[in-house]
């Protein structure tokens, strides 16, 4: 179905705790801030109204992405795919005393890791990480040696069973995640995560997360418009996708408004009203350069959405 006859249904369809817009300005929806339009962005409130969106979605075949805090999304300037977000029904936390936490997707990452340290839970390893619970649990955030799954005992998502959209909670297992990813078959989006942490003294946690802080100032751009390393670094070598990248001598080097960060080889900038053609481009030459160099195809850690290929 057109994008213009799926304007027209989604007018019609009235569902409630749905805010629907149209020619949707992308900048503030992703990190790179990058100028350009959406033709779709919903807004989603309540579980009822993503199963109704949802299942209206399914039934005409549309493509649709779940977007959260967009700090690990590139979306195209002139995207014709249909944005989903969580709106504020879904930006809560509940801190219990025995080690269970539950929050909602839309919460932001920031906030929780500060009400943690208030409740005495220890999330500092992620301080500094922007987005959303949803976005970090779906790409299992954090360092290399930690990720914010291995503290998830559930979630509770929405899944896509026979084309229609159905609640779920589901344990996870370690199975389910690795660097960089969660493997849930036939799941569209998570609504709610229920952690499970033991306790630190707030004076430990306080500490952990200015060393967390000043490190990642000290090596990452955290004030410029990116959307964090944009490859996920190589399992099959030594050197990360960064050493790679910054052993070509690419730190710095430009395509049109983007640019490889100086600070930090594996992020890519938004240095000057970059298109997203102009970071997708950038992101490809680098791709090609370190193939042709060590034989290695670097895999995107930041998720492309809206591009035709
Ligand atoms: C300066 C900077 C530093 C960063 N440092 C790190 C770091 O140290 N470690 C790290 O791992 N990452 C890092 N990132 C990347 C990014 O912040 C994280 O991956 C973050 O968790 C993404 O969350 P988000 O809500 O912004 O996700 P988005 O970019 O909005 O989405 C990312 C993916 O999650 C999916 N998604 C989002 N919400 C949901 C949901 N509710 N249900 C299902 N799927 C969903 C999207 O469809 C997409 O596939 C950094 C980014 C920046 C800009």
């Amino acid at each position: 179905m057109e994008i213009e006859e799926i304007k027209i249904l989604l007018k019609k369809s009235d569902i409630k705790n749905l805010e629907i817009f149209f020619n949707y300005n992308i900048r503030n929806l992703s990190t790179f801030r990058i100028n350009g339009i959406t033709s779709i962005l919903i807004v989603a409130n309540s579980d009822e109204a993503l199963i109704s969106l949802l299942n209206i979605l399914n039934d005409i075949n549309a493509r649709y992405y779940i977007i959260g805090g967009g700090s690990n999304t590139l979306i195209s300037d002139n995207c014709n795919d249909i944005l989903i977000k969580l709106g504020k029904n879904y930006d809560f936390q509940e801190f219990y005393d025995n080690g269970f936490i539950t929050a909602g997707a839309s919460c932001i990452l920031g906030k929780f890791i500060t009400h943690s340290y208030k409740n005495k839970y220890d999330f500092s390893f992620l301080a500094g990480i922007p987005g959303t619970i949803g976005g970090a649990v779906y790409g299992n955030c954090g360092t290399q040696l930690e990720g914010i799954c291995d503290y998830v005992e559930s979630i509770e998502c929405l899944k896509i069973i026979k084309n229609k959209a159905l609640k779920e909670k589901i344990k996870l297992k370690p199975l389910n995640y690795g660097y960089r990813f969660l493997k849930v078959e036939n799941l569209a989006v998570i609504t709610k995560v229920f952690f499970k942490k033991d306790k630190t003294e707030r004076e430990i946690i306080f500490n952990n997360i200015r060393e967390k802080i000043k490190s990642k100032k000290a090596t990452q751009p955290l004030n410029t418009f990116n959307c964090g390393c944009f490859f996920k670094n190589p399992l099959n070598s030594k050197k990360t996708a960064g050493e790679l990248i910054d052993s070509l001598g690419l730190k710095g080097f430009m395509y049109g408004g983007a640019a490889v960060s100086k600070k930090h080889a594996n992020f890519i900038e938004n240095i000057n009203n970059a298109t997203s053609e102009d970071i997708f481009n950038l992101a490809k030459i680098i791709k090609g350069l370190v193939r042709e160099n060590f034989n290695i195809n670097l895999d995107y850690e930041v998720k492309l959405v809206g591009f035709q290929t």
